[in-house]
This record gives structure tokens, sequence and C-alpha cells, in this order.
């Protein structure tokens, strides 16, 4: 026999009897978005690794070690990591800053990064999500986070705990790294080799290490004092505030984590994550933020936007599985040209409907229909020679002879 092939380290199948749990998440995210004026937009699953680069952010983990990235034609490429800097690349790209504000836009698909796998963390996953561009006032923040719990609740989570943090503006910020590299300066040594090195390049990452010995570094009095301080200018203050009086006026509950600084490095002013507290390690479903010099820094105009995206399989996880939908009828037959004629006739009015094509006896027939099926529609001789079928109703083993053109009307 022929050696089997495995699916890759890291990825997954969608069996079709988990699929309808997919469809789940993507049809209630078409419903729950739409009533906000969302429009769906797919974007390829590859970009120039330069998009990445430069949207997700060279200090990030996500582009120094997770990207899946390959050579063709002298062409770097990249499986896209997330979703948000192509999203911003198609926005410039087709003009959209010329479409009246707010520009509204939502997402779902494969995501890639290599990372170790384990629960609740592959290296193929799929994420569902939205970008909401050219509003730079609070109201748009508050409305892309009650969407998103909003979209929770439809798909009926409730246990879930918003945390959020304003990381300031690039000047204001400034000062807090600053601060911050200055108090963790006598501990450099015991701080992790990620933290080491993001300590110079990007040291607001550092409060975000999930490393024990770090995260007690951090609750040292005083350097705890440095990182809680509130550093924001006036007016990132007050963008704050102004969001949380939305979140307090639309009855979101949420908590403040001033450790909250998120792994890309777009963000400006908030940023929030949800988290079940049914998930292990891996407990945040969603994460997002304000970023409003992305589409600047990828070459477009100033346009402000906010946004955030869920991991599916995390959603799924935490869901109870959707049973597969089953046919609305079974045909049982002994004249397979009948059958296909009564199939197709019902097929053509909407309904589900299989029969048996492979010559199977009657009785082993019966029994598909009882499994797959709602109703089983009989169709043998004594049927054919009067035109009717014996439709019987596989839940209450109810049975009924009635006239071809009257099975609508009991299916
Ligand atoms: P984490 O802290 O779990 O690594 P992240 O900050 O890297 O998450 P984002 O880039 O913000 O995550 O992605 C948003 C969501 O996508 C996460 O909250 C999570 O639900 C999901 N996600 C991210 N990476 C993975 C992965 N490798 N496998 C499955 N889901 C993922
Ligand atoms: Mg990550």
């Amino acid at each position: 026999m022929a050696k089997i092939i495995n699916v890759i380290k890291g990825t997954k199948d969608i069996l079709p009897q988990d699929v309808s749990s997919w469809h789940r998440l993507e049809e209630t995210a078409l419903d729950v978005f739409s009533k906000y004026g969302y429009k769906e937009i797919r974007t390829p699953i590859f970009e120039a690794t330069e998009l990445f680069a430069r949207g997700v952010g060279d200090t990030t983990d996500i582009v120094n070690k997770e990207m899946y990235t390959f050579e063709k034609s002298d062409r770097s490429l990249t499986l896209r990591p997330e979703n948000t800097a192509g999203v911003v690349r198609s926005f410039i790209e087709n003009g959209m800053a010329r479409l009246s504000a707010p520009v509204k836009l939502w997402y779902h698909g494969p995501m890639f990064r290599y990372e170790r796998p384990q629960a609740g963390r592959q290296r193929q996953f799929h994420q569902v999500g939205v970008e909401m561009f050219g509003v730079k006032q609070p109201a748009a923040d508050a409305e892309v986070i009650l969407l998103a719990v909003n979209y929770l609740k439809a798909l009926g989570l409730n246990d879930l705990t918003v945390e959020i943090n304003s990381l300031g503006c690039p000047s204001c910020r400034e000062e807090y790294k600053r601060k911050i590299k200055e108090v963790l300066k006598p501990e450099f040594e015991n701080l992790c080799e990620d933290c080491q090195n993001r300590y110079e390049k990007n040291p607001l990452r550092l409060l975000d290490c999930k490393v024990e010995s770090c995260k007690e570094i951090f609750e040292k009095p005083e350097i705890k004092k440095v990182i809680q301080a509130d550093f924001i200018c006036d007016e990132c203050a007050e963008h704050f505030s102004e969001l949380k009086f939305y979140l307090n006026k639309m009855g979101v509950k949420y908590s403040e984590n001033k450790l909250l600084v998120r792994g890309l490095d777009y963000y400006n002013r908030t940023v929030f994550e949800i988290k079940s507290n049914n998930l292990g390690s891996q407990n945040a479903v969603c994460g997002g933020g304000r970023y409003d010099s992305l589409v600047r820094n990828l070459g477009g105009d100033d346009v402000p936007a906010v946004g955030w995206a869920m991991g599916m399989e995390r959603l799924n996880s935490l869901l109870p599985p959707v049973e597969a939908e089953k046919l609305d009828a079974y045909i049982v037959s002994n004249s397979p040209a009948d059958a296909f004629m009564l199939a197709e006739d019902l097929r053509c009015n909407g309904k589900a409907v299989e029969f048996d094509l492979s010559n199977k006896k009657f009785t082993k027939q019966l029994e598909k229909a009882a499994k797959v099926a709602k109703f089983a529609l009989i169709l043998c001789e004594d049927e054919i020679k009067s035109g009717t079928v014996s439709v019987k109703n596989l839940d209450t083993s109810e049975q009924k002879t009635v006239n071809k053109n009257e099975v609508l009307t009991l299916i």
C-alpha cells in the first residue's frame, strides 16, 4: 500500500460533521454585522511580505518569528498572519477613503502563524474580524466593542470579560516607554530573553510577557507604580473617558487593565481584549483597538481606524456543537428511475432529498433513511402503480399514503 500523507502539524481538517458549527459563526456574523452597516470583504491569503513588516510591525513576534514567507519570481510573499494589514492595503488601493465615512468592513478566513501548536493554538487558524475607517471619535471605539459583545451574545456566549486600556498617542507614549525602561534597567539581567530583546525596540511589549519570572518583576511595588501610573496626555485621557461613558451607557461591562498592550505595533489609544472565563491559558477570544496611523504608514491618507479580530477555533470550543442538519426526506424504492424523478421534483421545490443509488435491499434503505432523514418516502410497486407515495415520519413512525403531488405538503 502507498504511504499515507498526513495533515501538517498545527493544521486541522474541518470535517463534514463539524462544519455546521462554522456556518453558525459565519451566518451569525453576517446577520449581526449587517445591522451595524458592515460589508464583507475578501482579500487574498498571501500578500507582499513588506505589507506585514510595515503593517504589523517588524518588532512584533508575528513578523519576527511566526510568518510563513516564501520566494516566488524574486518576490517575497507571506501567508497572512492577520488580516488588518490586508484590509488596509485594499482600502487604500481601491480608493475607499473617497467613500463617505465611516467605511465598515468585516472578514473571516484562515490566518497562518508559525507558533507552537497546543490547545487553542494552531498554525493555520481562522479569524472573524471588523475594521471601521474614518472616525476618530471614541463613539467608534465604543461601537466596535459593542458589536463584538453583541456578536458573542448572539452566539450564546455571555460569560466573558471585556478588558480595556489606553496606550496613549505616540507623543505621550514616548515618555511612558522611557520611564518603563528606566525603572526596569536594574532588572535587565533578570528579564527573559524575549523581554531583553524587546527592551530597546518595543518596551511596552514587556508588560504583555507571559513568563512567570517577568510577571513577578512587574509586580514589585516600585516597578508597578511606574507601570500603573496614568501617563496619557489630556486628549488621550478624554478619548478614554468618553469611551467609558459610551460603554457605561450601553451597559457593556468592562474592566481596565493597565498591562494590556496587545502584540501588534499599530495600535494607539484604545486597546481591548475579550476573555472567556471557560478557556484555559489561551483564553483571549477577541483582540482589537484603534490604529490611527496605519493607513498613512501604508501609503494612504490620514484615515483613523478601529477594529478587532476573534479566533474562530476558540469561539467554537466555547460553544456546544451544532447537530448536522438531517435531509428532509430519503426515498426508499426498488425503482431507481422513479426515485430519481421524485427526488428531482422535490429538490426543485427546495427540499433536501436523497435516495439509494446502488440497488440496496429495502430494509437497508429504510435503515439508512432513519439515520439521515426526517421522512422516508416509500415508492415501491403498489405506490408506483397507483401514483402514490407512502410518507413515513421517522420521529413518530406515523405513516400515510398520499398522492405523489401531495408529498410536499407533508415534509
Ligand atoms: P494570543 O495572545 O492568544 O497569542 P494574539 O494577541 O496573538 O493572541 P491576535 O493577533 O490579537 O492574537 O488575534 C486575535 C485572536 O485570534 C486571538 O484572541 C485568538 O482568539 C486568535 N488567535 C491568535 N493566534 C491564534 C492561533 N495561533 N491559533 C488559534 N487562534 C489564534
Ligand atoms: Mg499570539
